[in-house]
């Protein structure tokens, strides 16, 4: 079969490699019908994630069909059409027991990370039944594969963990597809005023046209002077999408006594927490990897056009278009890409 290769920092490949088999019994092998590319897989070619290793094939989201299943998997037969979480999980030990997916001890985030990846024709997916969820007939693929990562990262570690309530302002620092599928599913609870802070105008048009109230470009703006004027005191829910410490101190700045900051960004460095002003305003500071637990409630809401997430793709491309479309997905300023998707057929 042929999959995108990382061969070390910079070096990438659409490539001829061996067609991954059924090693446990919890496996399942899926036919990749269409997958995508994540800020996250830039930042592995960047080789800032040391652990992905010369010989890898990248990805961590998709959907496809199942083309053979282990002795232990009952959930799932071949030939069923089925969504591939970015989470691996095997739903029995402590932290899956408490639906936190993401530290499974024998899964967690490892497809196009530790194992090969779902960039490919086909994928060995471990834990099949905890880590796959079936796709409903009649179902929009494409806007399906937004919910491998990018809508419970936004909605569970941005909007959960904020706590977004009804008549909250909501700021957004971050237009990139994670802070959109914040933008998107914040709407679940009817905030009154959604403001999305970001330095490419393209990005902040299109999150106007997702439900943004109001935008505000921080290069041309000073974002928490604007934050001032407009609010009685900041706002109740600062969401941090960038992962770098100029962000961070955006929210640390806007948010009022009683608030919540989600730090959602993948940050490199250490950030400037300004605890000694922080903690007499009883302010609420999380963090986190996305556990992928609410993915069968957001794929009601996708799947019945209540949540509109196929709006995210901008570009679509087939396998053997793979590199084109990281040239086109990286640089997305430019192309004015959001999500692309690559295609088998
Ligand atoms: P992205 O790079 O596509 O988007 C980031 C956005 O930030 C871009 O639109 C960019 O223009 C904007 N930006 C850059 N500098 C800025 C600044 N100084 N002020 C305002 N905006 C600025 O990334 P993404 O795919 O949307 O992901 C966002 C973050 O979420 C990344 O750090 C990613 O690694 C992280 N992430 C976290 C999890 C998790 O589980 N916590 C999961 C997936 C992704
Ligand atoms: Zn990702
Ligand atoms: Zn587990």
């Amino acid at each position: 079969m042929n999959a995108m290769v990382y061969h070390g920092p910079g070096q990438k490949a659409w490539e001829s490699v061996d067609t991954p088999k059924v090693l446990h019994p919890t496996d399942a092998i899926i036919r990749v019908t269409k997958t995508t590319i994540c800020g996250t897989d830039l930042h592995i070619l960047k080789g800032d994630v040391p652990a992905v290793t010369d010989g890898r094939i990248l990805g961590h989201e998709g959907v496809g069909v199942v083309e053979a299943v282990g002795d232990a998997v009952s959930n799932f037969k071949p030939g069923d059409r089925v969504l591939i979480s970015c989470i691996t999980s095997c739903g029995k030990c402590e932290y899956c027991k408490k639906q936190m997916y993401s530290h499974c001890e024998d899964g967690g985030w490892i497809l196009g990370h530790l194992i090969n990846g779902t960039q490919a024709e086909y994928v060995r997916i471990p834990h099949a039944d905890n880590s796959l969820y079936p796709i409903p007939a009649g179902s929009d693929e494409e806007a399906l594969v937004m919910l491998s990562d990018i809508l419970p990262t936004g909605f569970e570690i941005g909007v959960l963990y904020g706590a977004v309530k009804p008549g909250d302002t909501v700021a957004i620092v971050g237009a990139g597809p994670v802070g959109m599928a914040s933008l998107l599913t914040a709407q679940f609870y009817s905030p009154a005023r959604l403001i999305m802070i970001d330095v490419d105008d393209a990005r902040l048009e299109m999150a106007m046209k997702f439900g943004a109230t109001e935008v505000i470009n921080s290069t041309k703006a000073d974002v928490a002077a604007h934050i001032k004027a407009t609010t009685k005191d900041g706002v109740d829910v600062a969401i941090e999408a960038v992962g770098i410490p100029q962000t961070f101190d955006v929210c640390q700045n806007i948010i009022r006594p009683g608030g919540h900051l989600a730090n959602v960004g993948v940050h490199g460095t250490s950030v400037d927490l300004q605890i000694q002003k922080l903690w007499i305003q009883n302010v609420t500071i999380t963090t986190g990897l996305v556990n992928t637990n609410t993915t069968p409630m957001l794929l009601k809401n996708v799947t019945s056009g209540r949540l509109q997430a196929e709006g995210l793709i901008t570009h679509r491309f087939k396998f053997n278009d793979f590199p084109q479309a990281y040239e086109v997905f990286g640089n997305a300023a430019k192309e004015k890409a959001m999500k692309v998707i690559i295609s088998s057929d």
